[in-house]
């Protein structure tokens, strides 16, 4: 099959590999009808994540079609039309147990390497480096999806894979950082990035009660989906200073929520930004956590802080004397996306979120290549790519 292979920073190439095959009787294996590129495939895009290897199939967002399941999966069947979430979860687990699939303690072989580096392992994740699994990923014509019987969510319906695709990932992990904000109605939200995590996220503050969502970015064109689309207030980091604007529109205290929809690839200016990229360029830290500290300072006193950007390792000159003093409540995590399937069905259904129009590119899986370095560089307007892999 063809496959989007890592083999380097900055290199990705569109390669022909062995079809993947059922080595559980809980496997199933989708033939891939359509999937996307993920702000966190850029940390690997660039170098960020360790125990990438040469020859990964990258890609953690994609559905399709099932062409085989294994004998212990009975509730699936071939021809079914599955979203996968990007967690792999074996369903049984303590974790599992308590619906927070991306801490699964069954479902990453490679345990042992997440332990040296965070103290405990989370759950392995597809197409994300070895450290979480070393799982091939979705940006494929077909992949192996474990757990079979647990993950995948079928599509009955005529929703087109346009609607469904994102509940793989950045449409539940939106919403759980707004439902992180812990939100009792009429609140002030501000959410750093109108990426595609930001906009749901975003969404969803409204959904969850917010009354007033104020979004950050430097994009005009995710400024204005920010504002067009997701009805938020917006100011640009380059033009004003975040922190000041934020003070001036609460009255001084801050918004109640703030979620980081940014991550450790924070871009920034002044000498905080150089500060952090000379750092990570000695390796003296891992993640530039520009943004994770202007949340920080920002939030109200007593208010909660939300970070489902990515952050990979290590980060400097964290404020945790804002965090203790001001008594903040910070919450984050990979998503756990098993929990939020079948509600989000629900509410796409319902026309709550429309998430194919956050598409702004359909590309064949060959021009993946192309289609990383235009997401990276956020060129020609690109906010959200998506990959077809049977298409020329
Ligand atoms: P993206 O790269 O499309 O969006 C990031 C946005 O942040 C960009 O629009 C960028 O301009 C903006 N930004 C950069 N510096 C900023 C600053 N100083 N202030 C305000 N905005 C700034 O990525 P995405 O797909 O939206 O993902 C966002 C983050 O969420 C990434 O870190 C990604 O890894 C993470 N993520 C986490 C999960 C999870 O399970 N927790 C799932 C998916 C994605
Ligand atoms: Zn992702
Ligand atoms: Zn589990």
């Amino acid at each position: 099959m063809k496959a989007n292979v890592w083999h380097g920073k900055g290199d990705m190439r569109i390669e022909r590999v062995p079809d993947p095959s059922i080595l559980n009787p809980r496997d199933a294996i989708v033939k891939i009808t359509s999937t996307a590129i993920c702000g966190s495939d850029l940390h690997l895009y660039n170098g960020y994540v360790p125990t990438m290897e040469a020859g990964d199939i990258l890609g953690h967002e994609f559905m399709g079609e099932l062409v085989e399941v294994g004998s212990a999966v009975k509730n699936l069947h071939v021809g079914d039309r599955v979203v996968v979430p990007f967690t792999i979860a074996c369903g049984h687990c303590f974790f599992c147990e308590r619906h927070e699939h991306s801490l699964c303690e069954n479902s990453n072989p490679n345990a042992w390497m997440a332990e040296k580096m965070w103290g405990h392992s989370p759950a392995g994740v597809f197409g994300y480096s070895h450290l979480t699994g070393g799982y091939a990923g979705g940006q494929a014509q077909y992949a192996r999806v474990p757990y079979a019987d647990t993950g995948p969510i079928r599509i009955d319906d005529e929703l087109a894979d346009e609607q469904v695709l994102f509940l793989s990932d950045i449409l539940p992990t939106g919403y759980m950082a707004a439902e992180n904000c812990g939100l009792q109605g009429g609140e002030v939200v501000a959410v750093w990035g109108c990426g595609p995590v930001g906009q749901f996220a975003i969404q969803s503050a409204w959904l969850l009660g917010a009354e007033r969502v104020i979004a950050i970015d430097r994009f005009p064109e995710r400024l204005a989906m920010a504002s067009d689309w997701s009805r938020a207030e917006t100011l640009d980091y380059e033009q004003v200073d975040i922190g000041e604007a934020l003070r001036d529109m609460t009255g001084g205290r801050g918004p109640d929520a703030c979620i980081d929809a940014v991550g450790m690839e924070a871009h920034g200016t002044g000498m905080m930004a150089t500060y952090d990229r000379i750092k990570q360029m000695m390796r003296l830290e891992s993640d530039r956590p520009m943004v994770l500290r202007e949340v920080l300072r920002s939030c109200r006193n007593g208010g909660t802080v939300s970070v489902p950007g990515v952050y990979g390792g290590l980060v400097d000159k964290l404020p945790m004397g804002s965090v203790m003093n001001r008594s903040l409540t910070l919450k984050t995590g990979q998503t756990h996306v098993q929990r939020y399937l079948q509600p989000l069905l629900e509410r796409v259904r319902r026309g709550d979120f429309d998430p194919g129009r956050l598409i702004t590119h359909r590309m064949p899986l060959d021009d993946a290549p192309e289609a990383y370095r235009m997401f990276r560089d956020k060129a020609d307007g690109c906010v959200k790519v998506v990959l077809k892999p049977w298409l020329h």
